[in-house]
């Protein structure tokens, strides 16, 4: 363990932490988004209380104060990212605003029939924005070749064509947590009128930038992702090409000279900041550049690859897992899926880890293709960052291992059963409760734990139903998807429900046990939320868990009511 980087007194600098509520938090989504240190958050406190007022508009003390922040923050952002000049630095809100641009304004400069390059690894901000590009501008996309569902960089060159005029890639997958070596792809587009784009979203708050020794034409971060405020991003433009890009939005401080039918716009960076920006986010960027400057970066990344080696060998020897990221040539991913063979499934694992004050991402990860690509789309993700420590590793590896291996063999009984009981083909007579009171049963545990194993067991109660997964069934607002169905036979009100989610279809059985079968008349009455609210889950269940009991509720009024002829707007 190297001695020069003491991770408890960075994490002292974080005051999220020391909030009483968050004392047992064990935050493991960094790479959705970091905490941010005091010095960052007292600087955007500090703009509003002491300098607020617009940039590069008035001449007055205040604006020439804020004016001066903003050129100063450009200047140390460009020392950040090892550019040239401050002129080079553009602020935009995130890396999804600056990949907008770019596609855009690139776009605008190439012909049909042009190519651009991307990999299968991206994260949809550098996917989406392609594909409008592509069409608007009638531009063929092409994908690296992969490798085991990955992309294969060093393959590069096997897609590149005289048609080739933007390369985008990312420097880190935000999904595996791999960083790309950029030596061969520079290599490949030496000599070649092919712009290269670099998403660094993810790498900011693990390596040293320096787009020189990236070769790269383009880059973009996002400060959020390395310790910075939301609201603002950094896009990289080489002089030249800053230069020769038309700019994307058109506004205030952008031009030079407007007339009724025509403007002129300024010089980069400004042409590309229509509008006032962001100034108390790109004030407390400065902060956190400032603070990046006093770190020992060797010594934090020195420590961050340790913990990132733990990460896999605890997760590597647990069997109930299947790890689908690599530790080595990682900076600070792990990801993995229930191993075939398990009883876990993904939402269930990270519903119990955040019933623990365990902080996961779980889902695609907003990188469809790649999950699709390594076969699932329910990944588990656990991202560092340098307050994280082996002992928050230990917490999650101990609540994984804890997650109880009796009711999972129960649920492994309950899925044969249910392959078993699969004959009936009425999905809304498949699953058969009618005994369960739901209600009765929470009522009688005193312990969270009790009644949150409850819920997971009845779970199991609801059996497979592939015809429901429809999308006019499909419910939103649910944290994991789930399919409601709804006929009415007798005045009977009848549902069918299913989703991955045990917890999810466990709260459904809860819902449906006070729901099904019941005439209009009692449905009217009957006051479903009060009675949740009695049993004392929203206090131990996370918003979006409750939330997605309440969506299914509204769902279920939203089918009773239309049958009776009433309308409702927006579900
Ligand atoms: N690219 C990558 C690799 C990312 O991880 C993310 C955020 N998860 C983005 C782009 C988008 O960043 P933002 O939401 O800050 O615009």
């Amino acid at each position: 363990m190297p001695a020069n980087f003491d991770s408890a007194v960075f994490k002292s600098q974080f005051p999220l932490f020391s909030q009483p509520e968050n004392r047992d938090l064990v935050y493991l989504d960094n790479a959705a988004t970091t905490q941010k240190p005091q010095v960052v958050i007292d600087a955007v406190c500090r703009f509003y209380t002491t300098v607020n007022a617009n940039a590069h508009r008035s001449s007055h003390r205040l604006a020439r104060s804020a004016t001066a922040m903003l050129e100063r923050t450009r200047q140390k952002a460009a020392q950040f990212l090892g550019a040239a000049s401050a002129d080079e630095i553009v602020f935009t809100r995130g890396t999804t605003e600056a990949l907008n641009l770019l596609a855009s304004s690139l776009g605008q400069l190439l012909r049909p029939g042009d190519e651009v390059v991307l990999s299968s690894a991206e994260h949809h901000a550098n996917l989406v924005p392609w594909q409008m590009a592509a069409e608007r501008f009638d531009l063929k996309l092409v994908y690296i070749p992969q490798r085991n569902g990955v992309p294969a960089f060093e393959r590069i060159g096997e897609c590149l064509t005289e048609r080739t005029r933007v390369v985008s890639i990312t420097a880190a997958s935000n999904v595996l947590g791999f960083v790309v070596d950029f030596t061969a792809v520079q290599q490949t587009l030496h000599n070649r009128p092919v712009h290269l784009v670099v998403d660094a979203a993810q790498l900011a708050a693990h390596c040293p930038i320096d787009v020189a020794a990236l070769g790269c034409d383009f880059l973009v971060c996002s400060a959020h992702k390395f310790y910075g405020p939301s609201g603002v991003g950094l896009l990289y433009g080489r002089r030249s090409h800053l230069e020769m890009l038309p700019p994307w939005q058109g506004g205030g401080e952008m031009i030079e000279d407007v007339t009724l039918n025509a403007s002129h716009y300024a010089l980069a960076p400004h042409r590309f900041e229509a509008g006032t920006s962001s100034l108390a986010s790109i004030a407390g960027l400065e902060a956190c550049l400032d603070f990046w400057q006093q770190l020992d970066r060797g010594a934090l990344q020195v420590y961050e690859r340790d913990l990132i080696r733990y990460l896999h060998r605890c997760l590597e020897a647990q069997p109930r897992l299947r790890v689908l990221s690599q530790p080595e040539n990682n900076l600070g991913i792990a990801a993995f899926t229930p191993a075939s063979e398990s009883d876990l499934a993904a939402a269930d694992l990270a519903h119990w880890l955040d019933e623990r004050d365990i902080a996961v991402r779980i889902g695609h990860l907003c990188a469809q293709p790649l999950a699709r690509a390594l076969q699932t789309e329910a990944l588990v993700r656990v991202s560092v960052a340098a307050y994280n420590s082996r002992g928050d590793i230990d917490r999650l590896v101990e609540a994984i291992s804890a997650m109880p291996a009796a009711a999972a063999s129960e649920w492994l009984r309950g899925s044969a059963t249910q392959v078993a009981g699969g004959a009936a083909t009425d999905l809304f007579l498949l699953d058969d409760f009618s005994g369960l009171h739901c209600a009765a049963i929470l009522g009688r545990q005193n312990h969270w734990q009790q009644r949150y194993k409850e819920l997971l067991k009845w779970g199991d109660y609801i059996h497979p139903k592939p015809d429901l997964r429809q999308p006019n069934w499909l419910v939103r607002g649910c944290e994991s998807p789930a399919w409601l169905a709804h006929r009415v036979v007798d005045n009977r009100h009848q549902f069918a429900v299913d989703s991955d989610s045990r917890i999810v279809r466990g709260l459904s059985v809860l819902l449906l046990s006070m729901i099904n079968d019941r005439d209009t008349e009692i449905l009217r009455v009957l006051d479903v939320e009060a009675e949740f609210a009695t049993l004392g889950l929203d206090k131990y269940l996370s918003p979006s868990r409750s939330n997605g009991f309440r969506a299914l509720l509204r769902r279920a009024r939203y089918f009773v009511d239309r049958s009776q002829g009433i309308s409702h707007q927006g579900l």
